[in-house]
């Protein structure tokens, strides 16, 4: 093992660690360092997320968590409106940002920093690297610090960062991305948000929730346009009944407004029209670039996808020439067509088990892929939408079903008239393809088919080879399935 700074910070001068692993990246990377590594050198570069610098990555500190942390309240102060319906009378009196925001990162930067005293003060075999690192070839790096660092084996796990467009304003105070919009002082009373993915249309729902004005812009038509047209264009309607939306319309420049505490937005429609708009935040949604130029990748020779993603191969190795590397891998946001933190997680623990047996390399799964917004209202997706199942075997094998959760008993309870649940399978053999789900609980309630895709159960068996709990909401997966025009199997 070389000897080694515990952490970089304040050492003095550099030096050239030789550790058995490498991960750059302290999200999903971190979890690599599992007890097999206990009696091996590993060194963890993490330049610090966000203006705080935070150590554990997206999900953690401004991704995932923190953002369903600001959903379930905002779901709640909407309450009044569900209630209205069932002939219950309520009011949101008040919201408590500064409270809420406190309590979420009270929470959440507590978890932050014991990640990093843990792995900084607690484990002898691990150097933590705190600072921006780039590589200077496939299996070594070096530090902003001039700290080198030669491996034999590392992982490439630097995530994605939010895209700003390139106009003017984006550097005002007012104006934010997803880093830093849940750490404002004070909650906004007027916020445009502009993109229209499932980090914009989650924060439209927050904050229109919370009782924030809310303009959402769309260059395009519709909301959430990778989902099956159906749940887009449903969503989209639904949408602009809870927050403002302006689609096809661009954002075209932002400047301080004249008390210096806001903004003034300009926006251009498809026709050219212009409309300025007083903000008091902007938060800017427009996607999300893989971090592999800030570590350097091309120059290092690695292999990337034209969005810049790196290429990795089914058992997550780099590859470079179109030759997997040995012993180099990558996963998560830097390579993974999913900006999924399951998906993210699910890679760590086939290269953890790579890493731990290179001569019994598992590869990653991807289908059946699951994936939700927790927006207003919640949205579900696994498997193909109905053009890619029509593209794949074509329409005459392609079956579909919308149920609507308002034809359901618990949907009666609900007064529901928005949630809707498609399956798509194929009428030859009951083969699921995909879901697509709309409403209450979305991202709970397509579990079952997910399961049936991942274990390969028809659409009849999963519908019938199972008990479904009456009159729970869940119904609404059985009838979807039932209905469905696919070969009919045994009953339960
Ligand atoms: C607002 C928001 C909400 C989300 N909600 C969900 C959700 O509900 N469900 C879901 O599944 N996913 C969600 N995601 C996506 C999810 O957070 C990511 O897919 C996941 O966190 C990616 O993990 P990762 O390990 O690939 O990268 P990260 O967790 O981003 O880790 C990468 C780390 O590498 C560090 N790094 C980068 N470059 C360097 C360098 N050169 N030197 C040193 N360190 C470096 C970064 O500082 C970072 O800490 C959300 C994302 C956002 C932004």
């Amino acid at each position: 093992m070389s000897t080694a700074p515990r952490s970089s910070a304040g050492s003095s001068a550099p030096s050239t660690l030789t550790p058995e692993l490498a991960i750059i990246g302290s999200g999903s990377g971190n979890s690599l360092i599992t007890p097999f590594w206990d009696d091996k050198h590993v060194v963890l570069a993490e330049k610090g997320l966000g203006p705080d610098a935070v150590f554990g990555g997206t999900c953690l500190n401004v991704g995932c968590i923190p953002t369903k942390m600001f959903v379930r309240p905002a779901e709640i102060a909407r309450g009044p409106e569900e209630a209205a319906r069932l002939d219950v009378v309520q009011r949101t009196e008040s919201v408590d940002w500064p409270a809420m925001r406190d309590r979420i990162f009270s929470r959440v930067d507590a978890i932050s920093a014991g990640g990093r005293r843990y792995r900084d003060e607690e484990l002898e075999n691990v150097d933590l690297l705190s600072e921006k690192v780039r590589l200077t070839g496939p299996r070594s790096f070096v530090g902003e610090s001039g700290t080198q660092v030669d491996a034999e084996r590392l992982v490439l796990a630097a995530g994605s960062r939010p895209i700003l467009p390139n106009i003017p304003g984006m550097d005002l105070p007012q104006v934010h991305t997803s880093d830093t919009v849940m750490r404002l002082e004070q909650q906004p009373r007027r916020v445009l948000i502009v993109g229209s993915g499932f980090v914009a249309c989650e924060f439209a729902a927050i904050f229109s929730g919370l009782g924030s004005e809310v303009v959402q812009l769309a260059r395009t038509e519709r909301l959430m346009r990778t989902a099956d047209d159906e749940i887009s264009v449903a969503f989209t309607s639904e949408a602009a009944r809870h927050w403002r939306l302006r689609t096809s319309t661009s954002l075209e420049s932002v400047a301080a407004a004249g008390d210096g505490a806001a903004a003034t937005a300009r926006l251009r429609d498809a026709e050219g029209t212009v409309e300025d708009l007083d903000v008091d935040v902007v938060l800017v949604a427009i996607g999300r670039r893989p971090n592999t130029d800030l570590i350097g990748a091309s120059e290092a020779g690695l292999d990337l996808h034209d969005d810049g993603r790196l290429v990795v191969d089914a058992h997550q190795r780099v590859v470079a020439d179109g030759e997997p590397v040995e012993g180099v891998y990558a996963l998560g946001d830097i390579s993974s067509d999913h900006q999924l933190k399951h998906v993210a997680n699910h890679q760590a623990r086939v290269v953890a088990h790579n890493l731990e047996h290179p001569g019994d390399l598992r590869r990653s799964r991807t289908e059946a892929v699951p994936s939700a917004v927790f927006t207003h209202p919640e949205l579900a997706q696994v498997g193909l939408t109905e053009p890619e199942a029509v593209a794949a075997i074509g329409s005459e094998n392609v079956t579909t079903k919308v149920q609507d959760y308002g034809d359901t008993a618990y949907g009666w309870a609900m007064e529901d008239q928005v949630g809707l649940y498609k399956v798509i399978a194929d009428r030859r053999d009951g083969r699921l393809l995909g879901a697509h789900v709309m409403g209450h609980q979305a991202s709970l309630l397509i579990q079952p088919v997910v399961q049936a895709m991942s274990f390969g159960q028809d659409a009849h068996t999963a519908a019938r080879g199972q008990y479904w709990i009456h009159p729970a909401l869940m119904e609404v997966a059985e009838n979807a399935l039932l209905g469905l025009d696919v070969p009919v199997g045994e009953e339960l």
